[in-house]
């Protein structure tokens, strides 16, 4: 698989095949296999028509919609360069996804059409702008003229795939980074690296069964179609690479949603039976809410995944009790590595609830000290990842390249201790660890004690600055509705489990989630200034 001759328009053959089963659903709207091919190759075919050469960028921003997945292959069979932007942007942040990929057309909903059509005459590289769901306006296209409605594209007419050389190490995604640490990058993915996704998840359940000695399940080609909810943006790799191509390769149905809202994911799961869920474990917690209220039938669920943020100990033992018969899985990994790195799943995730699972089959993963030597395994260091997954570079970013790689290797920017067996523990981001006084604390370690209090829903731990000691750790917590706690109780909670110089020494107590980004990461920055 390191070599595999594999490409993301492989992934589009192998989905077309699935013919007239159900692919995406929508609202009310669904999308058979044939449909949704027949609507990217007319696109596809367009964009071509247009004047889209090999390597040009296309960008694409809009929410989950069924045209996302449609504008994505389009741009792959055209040999372009898959933008995604971020739907969550402000207008300044669109200006760096356009300016900075130079995208010569961009797929739009009308909302990012707002944002950018009075900007556009600053991104000199934009010549097309297609909108989705709407008409044409002075200065855009519209999608539905090109592609039809949703229930039309089963009747356009079946195209050609575009005869055009691609490659496995061809450039075929431009992905941007969450900007949790700095400005938003660009990561530059090929076409192999995007199809990855589809061997990786085979491959490390086989392992999983092979490390208990029990025998690999065969695939039953009659089994029930899965059928995934997708609450995850398809801006972000986990969305597109461990969602929509595994699931477009494999026959999956994807039920979309536009946006994350717990009581439209539970009527969706409920009506359409999933049997997956998940995407960052905030939305795992709040699934075990929407299990406790009891108003759904949330049965038909077999797997709940998260991953992209610290998913803290107790939650996949809360997961357990509350869904008997779904399997908690975790992973970690990043916008550089095209989604997930590690995969943890099952009695090994039970019995480890701390790590995030070993690396996947190909991919090696070590533990870094400052001097980039590696360290034994147990020690924390800076963790480096290796294999097929790993992104060419950054975009426009020399610099950035410079500073992570070395040899084939990926300097993370995550610490994290690596066991015996391979499992590998996140502790936290470098940029996040406090020293106080000397002593190294890991957010990630605090975090999880604090959320073993019955009472917490939500933890955050930030540096509050001292002036001998450097730093001192703080905690924003959200409290569950209904439930009691004090800062005291907290404090003496944490101090219970965790050396003295861990304990925080303020904690402040939020009525409400703590605000996150759109990949679910909590945002420090914006909390440190609580104190
Ligand atoms: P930027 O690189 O622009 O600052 P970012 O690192 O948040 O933003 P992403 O590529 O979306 O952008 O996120 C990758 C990071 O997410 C990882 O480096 C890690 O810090 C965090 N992460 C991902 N999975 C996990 C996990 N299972 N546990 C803890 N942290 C995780
Ligand atoms: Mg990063």
């Amino acid at each position: 698989w390191a070599n595999a001759p594999l490409t993301l328009r492989d992934i589009f053959v192998a989905g077309r095949a699935h013919g007239e089963k159900t692919f995406l659903v929508y609202e009310d709207e669904r999308a058979s296999f044939e449909a949704f091919s027949r609507a990217a190759l007319a696109l596809a075919a367009d964009l071509i028509r247009g004047g889209v050469k090999p390597g040009d960028r296309v960008a694409i921003a809009m929410r989950n919609l069924p045209e996302w997945p449609v504008a994505f292959f389009a741009a792959i069979l055209a040999g372009a360069i898959a933008t995604p932007l971020n739907a969550w942007w402000t207008g300044p942040e669109l200006d760096h996804g356009f300016t900075d990929s130079g995208a010569c057309v961009a797929i739009v909903d009308e909302e990012r059409w707002a944002r950018i059509s009075e900007r556009r005459a600053g991104y000199p590289a934009l010549k097309r702008v297609l909108i989705a769901r709407a008409p044409a306006v002075a200065g855009a296209e519209s999608l539905t003229d090109i592609v039809g409605a949703v229930p039309d594209w089963g009747g356009l007419p079946a195209g050609e795939i575009p005869a055009l050389a691609i490659g496995p190490e061809d450039v075929a995604t431009l992905f941007y980074t969450s900007g949790t640490t700095g400005r938003s990058k660009g990561a530059i993915g090929t076409q192999r690296a995007g199809a990855s996704g589809v061997l990786a998840h085979p491959f490390s359940a086989a392992r999983a069964f092979l490390r208990r000695g029990e025998p690999v399940p065969v695939p039953d080609a009659n089994a029930p179609q899965k059928v995934a909810l997708l609450s995850i943006p398809l801006f972000h790799v986990t969305g597109c690479f461990a969602t929509l191509v595994p699931n477009l390769s494999r026959g999956g149905r994807l039920v979309m949603m536009r946006r994350w809202d717990l009581a439209r994911a539970m009527a969706l799961i409920a009506r359409e039976r999933c049997t997956s869920a998940g995407g960052v474990p905030t939305i795992a917690f709040q699934l075990l809410d929407g299990m406790a209220a009891g108003t759904h039938d949330l049965s038909s669920l077999e797997t709940i995944s998260y991953g992209g943020a610290p998913a803290p100990a107790e939650l996949v033992r809360r997961l357990r009790a509350a869904f008997p018969k779904a399997q908690p899985a975790t992973g970690w990994g990043m916008t550089e590595t095209s989604g997930t790195f590690t995969h943890h799943q099952g009695e090994d995730y039970v019995h480890r609830p701390e790590s995030c699972g070993p690396p996947l089959p190909v991919c090696e993963a070590r533990v870094m000290d400052p001097e980039e030597n590696p360290l034994p395994p147990g020690e924390i260091g800076e963790l480096w990842v290796k294999g097929p997954v790993v992104v060419a570079g950054y975009w426009n970013r020399p610099d950035a390249d410079a500073e992570v790689f070395r040899e084939g290797w990926l300097r993370t920017g995550d610490l994290a201790r690596i066991d015996e067996e391979g499992f590998v523990t996140i502790v936290d981001r470098a940029k996040d660890m406090l020293i106080r006084g000397g002593e190294n604390i890991y957010c990630g370690e605090v975090e999880s004690v604090l959320y073993e209090h019955p009472a917490v829903v939500d933890a955050a731990v930030v540096g509050i600055p001292h002036p001998t000691l450097g730093e001192e750790p703080g905690a924003v917590v959200a409290i569950a509705r209904g439930a009691e706690a004090d800062e005291e109780g907290l404090r003496a909670f944490v101090a219970a489990r965790l050396a003295a110089f861990k304990v925080p020494v303020r904690i402040l107590l939020h009525d409400e989630i703590l605000p996150r980004n759109p990949n679910g990461k909590i945002l420090k920055n914006e909390l440190k200034r609580l104190f």
